[in-house]
């Protein structure tokens, strides 16, 4: 018996929901919601056309604590697996206590009026989570996600000690579109165009954005100018692998998308704050996402690759290794299997294996854990077989 209710019918939804009707065996009872009922809708007629297997939909405001109870008290998931916005999470959490039900996500907390995140809010919930039994997993997409459990993978298999660690996110597909966002562009682009940080040595450096950069070569691929930026699961990983010496995340960018980046910081519309507009109070970056193409709908031309993953050194019986994990994905394969394009598969297909990974009894202890708390392997099994395959490289040059 598995009874899950997922939240959020964007692009990383949609794959949540195919891959979930996938697996019937585990997941034996699946409702969909999220803000507009109609896109839940579609979403379900896609899913009953392709694999027969019925979704229930339902319309919710994530931010409402009493409705989401509601739903839950009716619906009686075991797990939520939360895909909506990293501003919804902590109103999810608070839900799932009242309502006594687990909880899962791909994106720590994010208050609106901040464009700052950082896992402090979310770990403030582990006793709570403890006293109540429950299990809370953060951050189970592919970054965080797939890269934390490839450094526990790392960990228990390859290294003593890891010392190194960069991770590395390569988009090298083209979706023929001037300026798009893979993912929620209020989301992604609060991201991209804050601050560098990294960890060094006990401490946290910090840099101007995109100050540090260079081409790192990705499998299938080639060379790609990587920046560096920060990024979530840096902060857990640096806790919870507390020999890491250096801890870095690379992220491509193209020229032509920094500059579209730089035009909209510098004209403003990146602003975060409200602004009058015509006698009303409008949010500039949440304007600027309604005229930009919706990420959910770049698949159908997105041709190419993505290519994710740790690059390691460290120590393994008195000698020095390196080591590099990665999956390359195809945005055009995610399209025919799931109507979305390549970065929503990578997030949603972890996802879903996560809730797995719970309802089989593998991931679940009171609490509140980051992906690699727990153990790798049957996640990494998973991987292989639900549509993301890694490959491993060791003792090669790691470039960084
Ligand atoms: P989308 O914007 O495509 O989808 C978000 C969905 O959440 C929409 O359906 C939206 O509803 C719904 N939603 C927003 N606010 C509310 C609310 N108050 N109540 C109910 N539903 C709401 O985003 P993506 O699918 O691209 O991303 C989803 C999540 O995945 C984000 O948190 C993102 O940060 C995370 N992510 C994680 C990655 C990782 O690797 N870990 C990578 C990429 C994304 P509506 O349709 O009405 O707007």
């Amino acid at each position: 018996m598995g009874k899950v209710l997922i939240i959020g019918a964007g692009g990383v939804g949609t794959v949540v929901t195919h891959k979930v009707a996938q697996n019937p065996e585990v997941f034996t009872d699946i409702m969909l919601a999220s803000r507009t009922k109609s896109k839940c809708d579609a979403v379900a007629t896609e899913v009953k056309n392709r694999y027969g297997v019925e979704i229930k939909t339902a319309s919710i405001d994530a931010e409402n604590v009493p409705e989401l109870v509601k739903l839950l008290k009716e619906f009686k998931p075991e797990l939520v697996i939360n895909v909506a916005l990293p501003y919804q999470d902590l109103t999810i959490m608070d839900a799932c206590l009242e309502a006594g039900v687990n909880y899962l996500d791909t994106a720590n907390y994010e208050p609106k009026d901040e464009a700052h995140f950082e896992y402090s809010w979310q770990w403030a919930y582990k006793d709570r989570f403890e006293k109540a039994g429950l299990t809370a997993i953060l951050g189970c997409g592919f970054d965080p996600g797939v890269t934390s459990v490839f450094t526990a993978y790392a960990a228990k298999h390859h290294f003593d000690e890891i010392q190194y660690l960069d991770i590395v996110d390569c988009n090298a597909g083209d979706h023929g579109k001037p300026f798009a966002t893979n993912f929620n562009p209020e989301i992604n682009i609060r991201e991209v165009t804050q601050r560098g940080k990294y960890w060094e040595n006990g401490q946290w450096v910090e840099t101007e954005p995109h100050e540090i950069h260079k081409p790192l070569t990705y499998p299938e691929i080639g060379p790609k100018e990587s920046y560096l930026i920060y990024h979530e699961e840096l902060e857990s990983l640096v806790k919870n692998f507390p020999t890491i010496k250096r801890a870095r995340f690379w992220m491509t960018f193209g020229e032509e998308y920094l500059t579209h980046l730089r035009v909209i910081q510098n004209i403003g519309m990146a602003r975060i704050d409200e602004v009058e507009f015509n006698g009303q109070k409008i949010v500039p970056i949440q304007f600027l996402k309604a005229v930009l193409p919706n990420p959910g709908d770049l698949g159908e031309n997105y041709k190419g690759w993505t290519s994710i993953g740790c690059r390691i050194r460290g120590i393994k019986d008195g000698k020095e290794k390196t080591y590099y994990i990665y999956n390359n994905c195809s945005h055009e394969a995610a399209y025919q299997e799931t109507g979305t394009q390549g970065v929503s598969y990578t997030t949603g297909v972890p996802a879903m294996i996560g809730a797995m990974m719970f309802l089989q009894g593998k991931w679940k202890k009171p609490g509140v854990f980051n992906v690699e708390e727990f153990d790798p392997d049957p996640f990494m099994e998973q991987l292989n077989k639900q549509g993301l395959p890694w490959h491993e490289l060791v003792n090669v040059d790691l470039e960084l």
